[in-house]
């Protein structure tokens, strides 16, 4: 496609999955607008050339990308946009297929295919522009992606098929673009990969999360750290303690667990027991009192009996984690689960994970009534429906609760963090009002 067959030069992407996807996209619009494109992120505002940025994840992020291709497929026919190009996990797993019956999509593209993406734009990639992300999210917060892929081999789990091994960033060029993000405004960076705490150990020998964090605490104008996905098997326990001597490390940890019964977690191939996952809570909240863990679960997966979703119900409930999200097992051919029968019916994984919330709801009430008459700092993202809406360092965006506070009784700015008395909660919400003395 040549450049000057375009009038408009504007680029619509979309952008389906996780927050690592997102940043992937991120990294697509500053090189297109850099090539002199006007790259949007879901704006579709008359753009003549559309990207699709897919997950291939597990059976329902695969559905509704390929729901979202056929919607701008069928866009394609009837003329209302020239170009359509399919990128990301989706598109690596399955390209041939897709191309097959979806024969309006101009091009395909891998995961590690963005300079190829770009010659459809004739723009060429430039590495440098990795430090210089223009991000899409509100402007006070960002992801910051430290490495790629995934170098282990839980048996359901198609990322690494999809991302390949793991390939961790320097620090160096991490804390170059946690200050640029820094100018930008950004003051809260949310750290991603598929798994952080194997960072450093490809590149540096030796697992170096702690030191990365250490080196972004040092950059001015970043208030806020907060960790996502990290792995329980032989945990760096020097995370905690950084997190514990800097209040600029959010008390906060992502950890997904996926399973605590020995046997399903052995069949998982996640190379932990359930001792180890007690001691790395155990030692977490230990080492940081106060700290909100974040975790998830999967329900269903082959051979999962009643009993060990008991066992699984029972540590839920004995742990009292402050955030809980749970997925139903999915049978993704080339994983190695796939040889295995997937023996737990549909109805059975349903009803497992909504027993699982419904445990995990009545502790987050709990927890959540016993915050009325605290003050919280809080970092405000947004106002709606005549309430400014934030979040504590114990939440992240779009995954975890939130603090609400009436718009027409309280002031606040949308990016600035201020002090709010709790005066109510429900399961997953805190209200409360502004206390104007604290606000920073
Ligand atoms: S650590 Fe996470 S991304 Fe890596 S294989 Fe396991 S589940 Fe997949």
């Amino acid at each position: 496609m040549k450049t000057k067959s375009h009038s408009n030069k504007k680029v619509n992407l979309i952008t389906l999955g996780c927050s690592k996807n997102l940043v992937d996209s991120e990294n697509i619009i500053t090189q297109l607008r850099h090539g002199d494109w006007n790259a949007e992120h879901e704006q579709p505002d008359n753009a003549e050339v559309v990207i699709i940025n897919t997950c291939g994840f597990i059976e329902t992020a695969k559905q509704e990308s390929v729901d979202t291709i056929i919607q701008f497929a069928q866009a394609k026919s009837n003329k209302e946009i020239k170009k359509l190009y399919v990128t990301g996990c989706l598109s690596q797993r399955y390209r041939q297929e897709l191309a097959n019956e979806i024969p309006e999509v101009d091009a395909w593209f891998g995961t590690l295919e963005l300079p190829e993406l770009l010659a459809k734009f004739d723009v060429d990639y430039k590495h440098e522009l990795i430090g210089q992300r223009q991000t899409t999210t509100p402007k006070h917060f960002a992801y910051l992606k430290i490495a790629e892929g995934c170098s282990r081999t839980c048996a359901f789990c198609a990322i690494p098929m999809m991302r390949g091994s793991h390939v961790s960033r320097t620090i160096e060029s991490l804390v170059e673009e946690a200050k640029n993000l820094a100018s930008m405004g950004v003051k809260e960076l949310m750290l991603i990969s598929q798994e952080l705490t194997y960072y450093g150990l490809d590149i540096y020998k030796k697992r170096v999360l702690a030191d990365l964090i250490k080196a972004l605490t040092e950059v001015d104008g970043i208030e806020w750290i907060r960790l996502h996905y990290t792995y329980p098997g032989r945990f760096p326990m020097d995370v905690l303690d950084v997190m514990a001597a800097s209040a600029k490390v959010c008390n906060y940890l992502d950890i997904p667990l996926q399973h605590v019964s020995n046997r399903v977690l052995k069949n998982m191939k996640r190379h932990t027991k359930k001792k180890d996952v007690y001691e790395v809570i155990r030692a977490a909240r230990e080492r940081v009192p106060g700290i909100a863990i974040r975790t998830t679960f999967l329900v269903g997966f082959p051979g999962e009996t009643e009993e060990d979703f008991e066992e699984l119900l029972d540590f839920i409930r004995e742990m009292k984690f402050e955030r809980v999200g749970v997925f139903q097992y999915s049978h993704e051919e080339g994983t190695s689960a796939y040889f295995m029968e997937d023996d737990v019916p549909e109805e059975v994984k349903v009803s497992r994970a909504n027993r699982l919330m419904e445990v995990q709801r009545s502790i987050s009430e709990q927890k959540n009534a016993a915050l009325v008459g605290e003050t919280l700092k809080v970092l405000f993202d947004r106002k709606e429906g005549g309430y400014f809406v934030g979040r504590t360092e114990f939440d992240s965006p779009d995954v975890d609760n939130e603090v609400l506070v009436l718009a027409d009784k309280n002031f606040v700015r949308i990016g600035d963090f201020a002090h709010v008395l709790i005066t109510d909660a429900t399961e997953f919400d805190l209200f409360g009002d502004v206390v104007p003395e604290h606000r920073t």
